[in-house]
């Protein structure tokens, strides 16, 4: 999509801190971060938000997960624990209409619920 921020990250149209690509996925950090790691995983794909998922994007919704666990893992987080959120939605506080997995950690994260 033309005008998705996140669409032109992963053309490399825009400027991002990469951690990760392979052909389906790319994971950079979040411009602005919340925790001492916060990574942005996608799709290289378009898809809007977990709402749009199709039965044919379930291979690469795995292959986010499995992107965000390698991370982790190359950055040392593994053991201790990190936290893995999509946002849906308004209530959510989703802004970029682009489906995205924040890794967060580095920390001690407080209960989500
Ligand atoms: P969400 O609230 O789930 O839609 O999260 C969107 C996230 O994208 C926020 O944490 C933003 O800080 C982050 N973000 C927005 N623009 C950029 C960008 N150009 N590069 C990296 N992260 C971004």
């Amino acid at each position: 999509m033309e005008n998705c921020i996140f669409c032109q990250i992963a053309q490399k149209k825009l400027q991002a801190q990469i951690r990760y690509e392979d052909q389906q996925v790319i994971a950079f950090d979040d411009v602005n971060p919340k925790m001492p790691v916060h990574i942005l995983v996608i799709p290289k794909k378009h898809i809007e938000s977990v709402n749009k998922i199709a039965e044919e994007d379930t291979k690469v919704v795995g292959q986010l997960i499995l992107a965000a666990a390698k991370l982790a893992k190359q950055l040392k987080i593994e053991a201790q624990g990190y936290r893995l959120i999509f946002n849906q939605g308004q209530h959510a506080g989703q802004v970029v209409n682009h489906i995205h997995l924040h890794l967060v950690g580095g920390q001690r994260l407080g209960p989500m619920v």
